[in-house]
């Protein structure tokens, strides 16, 4: 919870000889975040310095202040949220899905890309997770499902494991070609969301 009497400012009560030594590493833009929100605040109250740097009205660059860190962070907890139970949804979905009759059962193939190429387009680098979980529970419920298509012998617990972790190789590589394509798509369509 947070602590109502401690709310972080800016310092807005910068002498104007330090505003004026940090204004060239500003205009240069080398100055730490804190400098320059520092500069900023200070210009706008300050007129003296502000002719120094007349342009500094017309291109507000973000400055990081407290409050937006803050509220960007829950916006992309928000968005975390969302998109792992969208990942979950999308990874047991193409599970059972895998397991329906057999037109159904070729929607996996489409799933497994789509969840972690859509995980990547949103969410950066939580995509990462979705290969190796995809695998590990696609390899689980294998183990757990398709225990009595094979003979409880050596030879058929062998050839068990082995379609189940192949099939968990699959769903990987489909997760990680959804995953090429996202960024592929991303790549082409330029910087827009970074
Ligand atoms: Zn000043």
């Amino acid at each position: 919870m947070s602590e109502p009497k401690k709310i972080p400012e800016p310092p807005v009560t910068l002498p104007c000889e330090i505003c004026r030594d940090l204004l060239p590493l500003v205009q240069d833009g080398v100055a730490s975040p804190e400098s320059e929100a520092a500069v900023r605040a200070h210009l706008q109250h300050c007129e003296a310095c502000r002719a120094l740097w007349p342009e500094a009205g017309e291109n507000p660059a973000p400055a990081p202040l407290p409050d937006d860190e803050k509220v960007v962070r829950k916006l992309r907890d928000r968005v975390n949220g969302w998109l792992l139970t969208f990942i979950a949804c999308g990874l047991i979905w193409g599970m059972a899905s895998s397991r329906l009759q057999f037109l159904n059962g070729l929607l996996f193939v489409l799933i497994f890309p789509f969840v972690s190429g859509f995980t990547y387009w949103m969410g950066g680098r939580v995509w990462r997770a979705i290969p190796p979980l995809a695998a590990v529970l696609w390899a689980v419920f294998n183990l757990v499902d398709t225990r009595r298509y094979f003979v409880p012998e050596p030879s058929g617990t062998i050839a068990w494991i082995v379609s189940a972790l192949a099939g968990a190789a699959v769903v990987a590589a489909l997760c990680l070609i959804g995953a090429l394509a996202a960024a592929l798509l991303k790549y082409a369509f330029g910087g827009k969301t970074k």
